[in-house]
């Protein structure tokens, strides 16, 4: 087949399949229905489960999760099933995966200085999901070869290499410059609607960009999956000032401080 036919017949069968956006993506082809995606999830966190070290006290995972599902309640996708999950890791980082689940490491937790710096990673996270990058991703991977053997894990030596491309930071995980503008975007306006100051995203992205230099490996995993410059920084922060002021914005809550000394252990 001559490459324009293989791309027509891709993108019609993009067209058939609705092309499975979210619609708060600027649409990039993606093949996997939303469905499809969310069953991939729960086969991808399984997976998860065993090659990550989580952490499973209660109060650490409840608060997290609150923060998460009060964000997602503003998302697009807030129908959708959503799960987070905190991962004993000392590394600086979070990240989401197809289908609805979002990581968090504990070192992440000791590193912000208040809930809406959290709120403000978790925030670009959950865009990153709703705007479906990671399934978008897989469709520029995989193309028509994206079939139910590969969603329904039916391959499972190809699920392993996705996992540890998304975990790792491979090249399936690292994400365009659009993708980032996008997420912060979207992240912003998600904080603002939950009732979290987005000023937190920038003030994190300002630590993370300061960690770059004095604790390279700290932050190392991060970096390879988001690209994050000044000129970023200064978008969000312009982003959420032009904002309508808006009164009991959350910047500090009262148990970020007793979940950072529950999960100290895990950063020695
Ligand atoms: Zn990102």
């Amino acid at each position: 087949m001559k490459i324009t036919t293989i791309l027509s017949l891709f993108l019609s069968l993009a067209l058939v399949s609705g092309c499975a956006t979210s619609g708060v993506n600027r649409g990039d082809v993606n093949l996997v229905s939303l469905s499809e995606e969310w069953q991939m999830g729960q086969q991808f966190e399984q997976q998860l489960a065993k090659d990550l070290k989580l952490v499973n006290d209660r109060a650490t995972v409840a608060y997290v999760s609150r923060i998460g599902q009060q964000l997602v309640s503003q998302t697009e996708l807030r129908n959708q099933p959503w799960e987070f999950h905190v991962v004993a890791d000392p590394a600086i980082n979070a990240f989401n995966i197809p289908g609805g689940h979002v990581y968090v490491n504990t070192g992440l937790l000791a590193a912000v200085d208040n809930a809406a710096e959290l709120a403000g990673v978790m925030a670009h996270e959950i865009a990153h999901g709703v705007s479906r990058h990671g399934t978008e991703r897989l469709t520029k991977a995989y193309g028509l070869n994206i079939g139910a053997g590969l969603l329904l894990g039916q391959d499972p030596s190809t699920t392993q290499k996705i996992l540890a491309q998304l975990v790792g930071g491979g090249a399936l995980a690292k994400f365009s410059r659009s993708d980032e503008r996008e997420s912060d975007e979207l992240g912003v306006l998600y904080m603002y609607r939950a009732g979290y100051d987005p000023e937190g995203m920038a003030t994190m992205f300002e630590k993370l960009l300061s960690q770059r230099k004095s604790r390279p490996s700290a932050v190392q995993s991060f970096f390879s999956s988001h690209p994050l410059t000044e000129s970023r920084i200064a978008a969000v922060r312009a982003e959420a000032r032009q904002l309508p002021p808006k009164r009991g914005l959350t910047t500090r809550d009262g148990e970020l401080a007793s979940v950072q000394s529950r999960v100290g252990r895990y950063n020695r």
